[in-house]
This record gives structure tokens, sequence and C-alpha cells, in this order.
């Protein structure tokens, strides 16, 4: 079955049992496997894990298959204050000099970082942590930020404050950072002459390779790309986005072009590190040694045009698992790629509600406690524990539904629940994921209500 297929039947099972919300960004990146890590491979032993590479197409350079992403290193409670009085969370440099120094012991020699990440302090970090290696042993990537771009002169000074930043002679790779809209692209790179100061520096060998990450559609995808030369781009892929977001679209005319790929959000924000119950059994029982989020890495190393992919690795535990992934590593099967097609399917057999707790919505008049309904439903989800009300009513319709109906009870108070909902649609105006609370709350009520008979 294709994804497309998947994806329509996936749809019409919301429908049919529920039509609850939008697929949700889950930000926690916690792992599941059915065994504990290390083993033969998870030691500290050097040499042991033999790192995947892809060779860069022009410069022949390798380049390991997993990136170490420079935006998520351990951090602790400074006691810096920021604008709204909160401590500032620094980069723990002890801890990520163990990351950073693992990961080079392991083979892992592409580093991403950009501007923005850690409030500026990524690239002065990774800077210090790489400087006790050969320059030539690892590749360093930095982003110019393009919405502070300008004139050429601040161009200029941005890069030039990169290289002392991150202390180093030259970037490996270097990209123009998150575009999203034309003017986006437009003004900074082409108005403000963002784009020549970057190839001035290519030309002048500071800049290696020059690129850019992308989170656009497939039109403006291809009018940066016929706009001017680029030797590679950085786009998110996953299995999800694969379908949801054009990123085959996008991954393929990047083959088209000849142009190689640089992975972002392998994991989707974290949410491919664990799926439902139901989902991550299916991949458990088929590989139970191997994390879930192995899966998710291992799709998209198995595309040939990816150059590296990147993974922001906060914990040892995440890079240990990531470097069993990608020693030795191997495509899926046609096998293995049918088992991920069948949790993928299970997966999206119950879209979760895509709240972010944010609270813009409340408080509601009627006392409705609005986040909490939607992490009641979300959670039931992710534990596998939504009843299929149109299927038959046995054991097991018998035990989702008690686990459910717990779950709600649990999570929200008598009084705060769907039930006391009016639709007067106040809340709606006021979420900024666009999510259509009153109809979500009838179908809630309406599905209680049908549980509680
Ligand atoms: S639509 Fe329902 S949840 Fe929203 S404010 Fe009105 S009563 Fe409260
Ligand atoms: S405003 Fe929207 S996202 Fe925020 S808590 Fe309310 S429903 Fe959730």
């Amino acid at each position: 079955m294709s994804q497309q297929e998947q994806k329509r039947i996936s749809r019409r099972e919301a429908i049919r049992h529920l039509g609850l919300g939008t697929l949700a960004l889950a930000g926690g990146y916690t792992f599941i496997t059915g065994c504990k890590f290390g083993g033969k491979k998870g030691d500290d032993a050097p040499g042991k894990y033999v790192m995947a590479v892809r060779k860069d197409n022009v410069t022949g350079r390798e380049v390991s298959l997993l990136g170490y992403g420079c935006m998520r290193f351990p951090t602790y409670e400074s006691d810096e204050l920021d604008n709204r009085g909160r401590k500032i969370k620094a980069i723990d440099m002890k801890k990520s000099q163990a990351l950073i120094d693992h990961a080079m012991k392991n083979g892992v020699n592409h580093f991403d970082t950009a501007w923005n990440y850690h409030r500026e302090q990524s690239a002065t970090a990774i800077g210090q942590m790489l400087k006790k290696y050969p320059r030539e042993s690892f590749t360093l990537a930095n982003k110019m930020p393009g919405w502070l771009i300008t004139s050429p002169e601040k161009a200029q000074e941005l890069f030039d404050e990169q290289l002392r930043r991150c202390d180093v002679e030259y970037f490996d790779y270097y990209l123009c950072h998150a575009i999203s809209t034309k003017e986006g692209y437009d003004k900074p790179y082409e108005e403000f002459g963002g784009y020549d100061v970057l190839a001035k520096e290519k030309e002048n060998g500071r800049i290696k390779r020059l690129g850019f990450s992308f989170h656009g559609d497939k039109e403006l995808f291809k009018y940066i790309l016929n706009k001017r030369p680029w030797d590679f781009v950085l786009l998110q892929i996953n299995y999800i986005d694969w379908v949801d977001q054009e990123a085959e679209a996008l991954y393929n005319e990047l083959v088209k072009r000849g142009i190689q790929c640089m992975v972002m959000e392998p994991l989707k924000g974290g949410a491919l590190a664990s799926l439902t119950a139901d989902a991550n059994e299916i991949l458990l029982e088929a590989a139970p040694d191997k994390s879930i989020a192995s899966w998710a890495f291992r799709y998209v190393g198995s595309l040939p045009n990816v150059l590296t992919v990147l993974s922001g690795m906060t914990e040892m535990e995440h890079l240990k698992d990531n470097l069993e992934t990608f020693t030795d590593f191997k495509p899926l099967t046609d096998e293995e790629r049918s088992v991920l097609d069948k949790a993928i399917a299970e997966y999206r057999r119950y879209p979760q509600i895509g709240c972010t707790a944010c609270k813009y919505c409340m408080p509601c008049r009627y006392g409705v406690d609005i986040p909490s309904v939607f992490e009641a439903y979300n959670k039931c989800i992710k534990e596998s524990n939504i009843p299929d009300m149109n299927g038959p009513q046995d054991d097991k319709f018998n035990k989702k539904k008690r686990a459910f109906l717990a779950t709600y009870y649990n999570t929200v108070p008598e009084g705060a629940r769907a039930d006391r909902c009016i639709g007067c649609g106040a809340c709606k105006t006021h979420c900024p994921q666009k999510l259509d609370v009153p109809e979500l709350m009838l179908k809630m009520k309406q599905m209680v209500k049908e549980l509680e008979k």
C-alpha cells in the first residue's frame, strides 16, 4: 500500500472514529526500546563503531551519515535572568564536551550550528569543543541569519563574527538559514546583497560549500533553486513529512538537479522517538532490540541523495543509540519497509490534537479546562486507549473504554470537562493553532456520553 493510500485511509479512519484534531508535534524526546542500550557496540572503547559515511559529490570529502545538530546541548540554569525574569539556561560545557568527544571518537565528523541556537551561545561552544581536534578532521556548518541582514556590510559583519565565534578560518558548509517565504529570501539575499557577500566568501575559500535550509513549498523551492547556483540544501525529512509536508517532492527535485541533501528533523521534533503504544508494538515485535527512533533514522539514511542526517543529541543515551543505528549502516529492506508502513498506518489512525497548552484560550467562562481535555485525549492516543466506536464491543473495546474514561476523569476535574461547553466560540479566535475548540469539545462530549452508557 502506498503512503498516499495510507494517508487517505488514515484520514477516513480518523473521521470514522472521532475526527478529533490535527496531528500534534510532540516535543519530548524519549526513547522506547525493547532492551537496554549498550552491549557489544554500546561501550566507550574507541574503534568499535564503523560510522557510515557519504561522499560530497563535488569535494569528495567523506561526511558522517550521522551529523551532530548543535541546538540541543545539555544545559543548566544559570544565575543570569532573561527579560521576563526567568533564569537563563546555559550550555553545560563539561557534559557537552563529553558528547562531542564520544561522537568524534566514534566517527561523527559533521557539526551543524547557527546564529540563534542556544541564544547565540552554540557557535562559540562548538568552536571551543572542537578546538582540540585538527581542523581537517571535521566539517563545520553555520548559517546566515537572513532576518538580521539590512545591507551587504551587515551580512559581511555577521559572517565575520560567526568565524570569530567558532574560532575557525572557514566553514565547510554554509547556509542561508530557514527560508520559508519569497520575501524572506529576496529581501536579505537579493535586495540587500547577502548572496553576493556569501558568493565572494566562497571564492575566498572561507565557505567551501554554499546552500540553504528550507521550510517552504514546492514553488518557492524551485524559485530559489533557479535563482542562484547552490551546492546543497538542508531539508526537513522524516517518514511523516515525506507525505504531509511535500518532503518527497522537494527531495526528488534535488535528485533531478544533482544537488545533495542534508536532513533536519528526522524525528519530527522528537515525535517519532515514540509513536503510539500499538504502533510501537509493531516495530518492537519486528526488532525487539532496536529503538523506535532508529526506524526514523534508518528511513532517512536509506535515501541515497542524503549526505548527512542531523540529530540534536542532548543525552549520551541518544548519541549511543544513534551510533548503533549508523554503525555498519544498513538501509531498510523491503520487508522492514512494510513493517514500518504498518506502524505508520497504525500511528495515523488517531491523529493527536495539536494543542500546545499555551492557554491563550483560557479562561472559559463556563469552566471548561480546554488544554486538560485535549491533554487527556492525546494521552489516550499515545497509550492506544481510544476505543473503536464503530467496532465490536468486545473485551478489547471494554478495556480501552475503561482506560479512556479513567484517564479523562483523572486528568480533568468534574465541572471542567467537555460537557460544560455550550459552544459559545469565545475561545476559538484565541487559538494560535487554529483549533476548532467548540467542535472538538462537542465531539469529546458525545464520545464520553456514548462510553458512559
Ligand atoms: S466554546 Fe466551549 S470551551 Fe470555548 S469558551 Fe465557549 S464554552 Fe468555553
Ligand atoms: S489556545 Fe489552542 S493551543 Fe493554546 S491551550 Fe487553547 S486550545 Fe490549546
